[in-house]
């Protein structure tokens, strides 16, 4: 069964990880739904994509004078409490437009950050009102540039999924993070448990200083099956576009993961931005569930994913 992961929530239709996004895609009936997790200056754990405030909150508004010589507002110069006030909008670029311009209107609507602790308590309340058994997928955000700043966010995040009974392979969730090292720390150090993710990027991104060129050789792949469960790969590093043929071609990672051991969980499957080569979001969706054989993806339409998967379910 493939997974749906609700990548910010139903990110495509609310502001991205606000509670009323992760409500609406858990009743699109997302299999998991995904955490980014950051830490604010007294140390709380809250769900946001970004370490900065300014691209989905008013925050420049509200305390003019606490960004940093960059210009950007940081989540960790601020007290939860502080952040509790600000108004969360769909994301604007830095000229302070959307991104997807077609999605919830930017600075309407009273949205807030909540913490992951407030999260993990409106699945666990879905879960039991409805019989369900819907997951959580919590990132760990820039563990390396968190350290720097005092803080462990991995043993923090770890601490608050086990109090609310994270704790095994068998549960419904998964951690995911960009830095290979952390993941290692995670399992044999910290000694957790739960299924691991290992993000996929560019090594040109600066996301952490992990080789992301070795992890995608058959190598590579091998040392990290002795530590997680799956890959979490961009999209465009499975396939090239646009061959002879004008068909997909797969660049092999998906089989040589599974080879490994590997499951398979790319990002972003959006319908008003599709990956090259796609002329509808239908059929980029049917090319990696059906040619490729994903084991999950991330998507901003949680609804349109799983209206594809029943459709194909029916034989319509
Ligand atoms: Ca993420």
């Amino acid at each position: 069964m493939l997974a749906v992961i609700a990548h910010r929530g139903a990110s495509g239709y609310l502001p991205e990880h606000t509670l009323p996004a992760k409500a609406m895609a858990y009743a699109m009936g997302a299999d998991f739904l995904e955490q980014d997790v950051v830490a604010t200056r007294d140390d709380e754990l809250v769900v946001l994509h970004d370490i900065h405030l300014d691209r989905v909150t008013d925050v420049a508004a509200r305390y003019p004078g606490r960004a940093r010589a960059d210009g950007r507002y940081y989540v960790r110069d601020f007290d939860v409490a502080e952040i509790r006030t600000l108004s969360v909008t769909e994301r604007l670029d830095e000229d302070g437009q959307p991104v997807y311009p077609g999605r919830f209107p930017p600075h309407s609507g009273r949205f807030a950050v909540h913490t992951l602790a407030e999260e993990l308590v409106l699945v666990a309340g879905l879960n039991r009102a409805t019989g369900g058994n819907t997951g959580v997928y919590p990132e760990i955000k820039r563990p390396a540039w968190h350290l720097e700043q005092g803080i462990d966010i991995t043993a923090a995040m770890t601490e608050v999924l086990a109090a609310h009974g994270y704790t095994g392979p068998e549960d419904a969730i998964f951690v995911q993070c960009f830095d290979a090292g952390e993941l290692v720390r995670v399992r044999h150090e910290l000694g957790c448990q739960v299924r691991l993710v290992q993000l996929i990027g560019e090594n040109s991104w600066g996301e952490s200083d992990t080789d992301y060129e070795y992890l995608r050789t058959e190598s590579g792949l091998a040392e990290l099956a002795r530590s997680v469960d799956a890959i979490g790969p961009w999209v465009n590093q499975l396939y090239t576009a646009g061959t002879a043929d004008g068909l997909p071609r797969s660049s092999g990672l998906t089989e040589r993961a599974h080879n490994a051991g590997l499951l398979v969980h790319p990002y972003t499957f959006r319908r008003d931005d599709l990956a090259p080569g796609f002329g509808s979001f239908e059929e980029m969706v049917r090319y990696f569930c059906v040619d490729l054989a994903v084991d999950g993806l991330f998507t901003d339409f949680p609804d349109r994913v799983r209206q594809l998967l029943n459709d194909r379910a029916d034989g319509r």
